[in-house]
């Protein structure tokens, strides 16, 4: 005679499908472990699962899952000598990618890092070199949340809209204590002055306990400037290092924040 939870969890499978023995993973037999010798270890099945959770958790959606070092193309760069460090404009990625692997490789190891700003125009591989650092992080254990940034805005602006008054939203500690922050297409939207406000509140936070950005935007220093004002864009090039993905070369605006910073510091040190 069978046995009824045998049957039940035949009619389970016929109904979910599953591999050839009727389970859905022909390794484990769905117990997500397997023996070797008396030592049960984790099956891969579960293993995926597992980081499907975290990288939702990190926001990772299944467009940007796929998006690693690995598979970074960089036969999108040309060959050409770009303007201001002497490298060709693929050379001068591969210089991108190393320091984006070794922020990630600094974090994993528990190392304080600055943070990464990536500069340049729409289509030049920022949002895919952010996604390969988030899920990078995401498979060395480490907490990291992705936002788009006008998304985010929009996202937080409703759960201050029904929230009590002057209670901060779950959200938005979240993203001011989550151990890396990734801040994608930091762009030319309409920014009002709360959505300022909110974005320094969190740059802020984060630059005070040491907590590590990437941030990726189409937009020039000059015009960080002038759309986010200047608390911000100081604060970003304080807490990031600036990497140029096309020939558009401002180094000089970051010098003369870093300069601005400086003599802030001076001042309150006297
Ligand atoms: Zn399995």
């Amino acid at each position: 005679m069978e046995h009824i939870g045998d049957v039940l969890k035949q009619q389970w499978q016929n109904i979910n499908g599953g591999g050839k023995s009727g389970y859905h993973c022909d390794l484990c037999h769905d117990t997500g472990y397997i023996f070797e010798g008396d030592v049960a270890i984790r099956c891969q099945c579960r293993k995926e699962e597992d980081l499907i959770r975290k990288q939702k958790r990190a926001g990772i959606t299944p467009h940007l899952r796929h998006m690693t070092f690995a598979h970074f193309d960089y036969s999108l760069f040309s060959d050409e000598k770009q303007g201001s460090n002497g490298l060709t404009f693929r050379e001068n990625v591969h210089r991108i990618v190393a320091a984006a692997e070794s922020f990630v490789e600094d974090i994993a190891n528990g190392r304080t890092v600055s943070g990464l700003l990536l500069q340049g125009y729409v289509g030049r591989g920022k949002t895919y070199l952010a996604a390969s650092i988030a899920n990078a992080l995401v498979e060395r254990d480490v907490d990291v949340r992705f936002i788009v940034v006008p998304d985010f805005l929009d996202e937080l602006r409703a759960t201050f809209d029904t929230s009590s008054m002057g209670s901060e939203s779950e959200l938005m500690n979240l993203i001011k204590t989550a151990p890396v922050l990734i801040l994608d297409d930091l762009g030319a939207h309409n920014y009002t002055d709360w959505s300022i406000k909110t974005l320094f509140a969190i740059l802020n936070y984060r630059i005070n306990y040491e907590l590590p950005i990437v941030v990726t935007t189409n937009l020039s220093v000059e015009s960080m400037d002038e759309l986010l004002g200047t608390r911000i864009t100081s604060r970003l090039v304080e807490a990031c290092r600036f990497f140029q993905m096309n020939e558009t070369n401002d180094i000089r605006m970051v010098k003369r924040h870093r300069e601005q910073i400086r003599a802030r510091r001076q001042h309150e040190s006297d």
